[in-house]
């Protein structure tokens, strides 16, 4: 039975270039959606939104030029929803400080690998500007942290020192964290609401 009313309605695309995009598939299914998964420019049709998981962003950047995905995705952005997480978020960002295929679709300046090699994964609980309840789990491997943002892009959680991890610009999201890995789906919702027109909701 699906979780959130509506959802069965909803078709959402996750890009399968590379990267944990089973993952978010699940969550997904068992939201009640129905998702597909995106390897080239036909494969977005008719979607409601996107989902850019995490992996390595040169790869996902290099195979979606290659196939032809870069600029439809570019295309759509804005009209439909769209989610990165981790490599995902990378790829959405303006600027990546490095030359590397990159959607520049999100006003944010990231920085790769931003906690370095001895601490190469943690967990932090975030308090979110999006979600009510208890602080969100947050799991980072290899994480990038967004260095700044645009005057259009609203911060959605940061670290406890400050760094921010998690923004949103209209229906585009990014999160340098991987939701997808923990039973918390609130996050998954809230795109979903975002997916459907209703981000603006108090
Ligand atoms: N370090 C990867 C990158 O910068 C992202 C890692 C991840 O998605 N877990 O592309």
């Amino acid at each position: 039975m699906p979780v959130v009313g509506g959802n069965e309605k909803m078709r959402i695309g996750v890009l399968a270039l590379q990267g944990d995009f089973a993952e978010h598939r699940v969550v997904l299914a068992r939201l009640g959606v129905e998702t597909v998964e995106v390897r080239l420019p036909r494969d977005l049709n008719g979607i409601d939104g996107l989902v850019m998981p995490g992996g390595e962003s040169t790869t996902i950047g290099k195979l979606a030029h290659d196939y032809g995905l870069e600029q439809p995705i570019r295309d759509m952005a804005g009209s439909i929803a769209m989610w990165g997480t981790c490599g995902g978020l990378v790829f959405m960002a303006r600027d990546v400080g490095v030359d590397q295929p990159i959607l520049a679709i999100v006003d944010m300046v990231v920085q790769r690998n931003a906690f370095g090699r001895q601490v190469d994964s943690f967990e932090e609980d975030l308090d979110m500007a999006c979600l009510r309840g208890e602080p969100y789990h947050g799991v980072f491997i290899r994480a990038p942290v967004i260095v700044s943002v645009g005057p259009d892009v609203e911060v959605l959680g940061k670290l406890k020192d400050g760094r921010i991890v998690a923004v949103r610009q209209g229906r585009l999201m990014a999160t340098s964290f991987h939701p997808e890995l923990t039973a918390d789906d609130r996050l998954h919702r809230f795109f979903l609401e975002l997916a459907a027109g209703n981000g603006n909701r108090s």
